[in-house]
């Protein structure tokens, strides 16, 4: 028997419709590209989305159409999300940062038809415009004042067109299953891969998001995510605050330490979100003006390991829980988040559930298993390949008919490494092609990161496998240390004695001015290990 409920769709543009009329009132705050802030209501946002779904069907733009977004945090980018989105289109963020090769890969296996772009990324697009044989035009997300020369050959005025079209528009309804956004993984290997979200899954996400044990936002939160709008959808929060109505500040093209600070600082934000290096500049800024950020409750921190030393300076010294999260772009992103247990009331136990990578959402089915397939135990030791399953994880790659990472089982393999101990609590040891392989035995350089980056001469670290004649590999530490200091190998490894297993003790340490930073704000150990891979360790015959 089936009940007796409304099939109502579940659509992204519901989400717009709604924080207009329950929140019409709520705050959208930018940087903008431009220089100066902007500050408009969910109210406005809705109608300047009716404006620009209207100008994109002038364009002749129809439902799974794929546009192209090449653009920092702005509300003008919230507008793109919402008005292809709402109109049936798919929105494909692209990651400015990425090689031009892999740029110009990504947009013709998408095949875009139009391409959004910021006044300080049109280059980018200019650069390789002429391999682009499907693009019909490019929309440049400013007004008419600030358009610049351009090479381009149909190229838009973003203004023009917003302000070109009526706000006189019914949101078409369709299949809540109909492709909505598009991001491509950064992978290191091979081309990148787009993982395909659904209006249902974005919508079930942002549920999930919301949750006061996930990201907790609500009306009252004032939201700044660092996290890029072209990185997994800024991890969902365009959605999940706009279904809240929470105030959101965007903060365009700056991010480094001092102009997210001053953005923090004047909005009154209550929760942001980001990439540990992300973070690092923020401390250091604190630290050096001898300042920070009074309303400032929460900061999620996900997209690789979140350090102890991190976690301890934002809830010691500057007043902040942190939200260690774990996620990945085919999971739109959300895993997992760390969170100690209400039972957990001793400071010590917390840190140490804290820098796991936590506990699945609700939605998330988690398992590890051995090289033959095989589930392992809860025991926090046993560690294998960590699988995953749930209504927003991708069940196969755009346009890709095979993919090894989605089993015919109906799980996803995640390619990282991972325990989970007896609460649940999921600890990642290390990517898959990370791991270190010691004498037969694995060593998972996360664990090691985490403890050499506690060293109070350490700005950051990275552990690497090199190849040993007798073992096969042994980890070496890439240093990159505070101004000024010089940790010798002898002084870390000392640092180090009791924390981890003795014959995890890396061999030998470099210290170098900076660790290769990827698109997506990871360490990019692939580079790491071209550059030292040929490091002779002292014992290393
Ligand atoms: P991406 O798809 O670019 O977001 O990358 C996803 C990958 O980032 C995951 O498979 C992990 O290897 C890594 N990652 C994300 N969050 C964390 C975290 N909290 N700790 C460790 N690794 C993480």
């Amino acid at each position: 028997m089936r009940g007796l409920i409304m099939d109502q769709p579940q659509l992204i543009s519901n989400l717009l419709i709604h924080a207009d009329f329950v929140s019409g009132d709520r705050e959208i705050v930018t940087r903008t590209v431009e220089g100066p802030i902007h500050r408009y209501t969910y109210h406005d946002a809705h109608r300047r989305a009716r404006q620009l779904a209207n100008a994109l069907q002038s364009l002749d733009v129809k439902l799974g159409d794929r546009i192209g977004t090449l653009a920092w945090n702005t509300y003008r980018h919230f507008e793109i999300y919402y008005a292809v989105s709402g109109i049936g289109a798919i929105t494909h963020t692209l990651n400015p940062r990425l090689h031009p090769s892999q740029m110009t890969y990504i947009i013709n296996h998408a095949e875009d038809a139009y391409i959004f772009v910021d006044l300080n990324l049109v280059g980018l697009i200019e650069a390789i415009e002429s391999e682009l044989p499907k693009l019909r035009g490019v929309v440049i997300m400013t007004d008419r004042a600030h358009m610049p020369e351009t090479s381009l050959t149909n190229a838009l005025c973003y203004e023009e067109l917003v302000n070109g079209h009526s706000d006189d528009l019914e949101w078409p309804v369709f299949d809540e299953n109909t492709a909505s956004s598009l991001c491509y993984t950064s992978g290191t290997t091979g081309n990148p891969k787009g993982a395909l979200y659904s209006h249902r899954s974005t919508m079930i996400h942002a549920y999930a998001s919301a949750l006061p044990d996930v990201l907790h936002m609500g009306e009252r939160e004032v939201i700044l995510p660092v996290v890029p709008m072209f990185h997994v959808n800024a991890w969902g929060i365009p959605y999940g605050a706009t279904m809240v109505g929470a105030k959101l500040v965007f903060p365009g093209a700056l991010l480094d330490g001092k102009s997210v600070h001053e953005l923090l600082l004047a909005e009154d934000v209550t929760m942001t979100a980001g990439v540990p290096t992300v973070w690092l500049n923020l401390l250091n800024h604190w630290r050096e003006a001898k300042t920070r950020v009074p309303s400032l409750k929460r900061v999620i921190i996900g997209g690789s390991a979140c350090p102890e030393s991190m976690i301890r300076a934002f809830q010691e010294e500057f007043g902040a829980e942190v939200r260690h999260a774990w996620g990945m772009t085919e999971m739109s992103p959300l895993g997992s988040v760390a969170i100690a247990k209400p039972r957990i009331t001793n400071d010590a136990e917390a840190m140490r559930k804290q820098i796991k990578q936590g506990r699945p959402v609700y939605g998330v089915e988690m398992r590890i298993v051995d090289d033959a397939g095989k589930s392992l135990p809860h025991d926090g030791k046993a560690f294998g390949e960590l699988q995953v399953r749930g209504p927003w994880i991708t069940s196969g790659y755009f346009k890709l008919d095979h993919s090894e990472a989605h089993g015919k089982d109906g799980w996803f393999a995640t390619g990282d490494v991972a325990t989970i101990d007896e609460d649940g609590y999921m600890e990642i040891t290390d990517r898959a092609k990370d791991v270190i392989k010691s004498g037969g035995e694995w060593i998972g350089t996360i664990e090691i990161e985490n403890h050499v980056m506690s060293h109070p001469d350490v700005l950051m670290a990275a552990v690497i496998g090199v190849p040993h004649p007798k073992w096969d590999e042994r980890p070496l530490i890439v240093v990159v240390p505070k101004t000024d200091k010089s940790p010798t190998h002898g002084e870390i490894t000392r640092f180090l004695d009791g924390k981890i297993a003795k014959w995890w003790m890396p061999d030998d340490t470099v210290l170098t001015d900076e660790l290769p930073i990827g698109a997506t704000g990871k360490v990019l150990k692939a580079k790491l290990r071209e550059q030292f891979g040929n490091h002779k360790l002292p014992n290393g015959n």
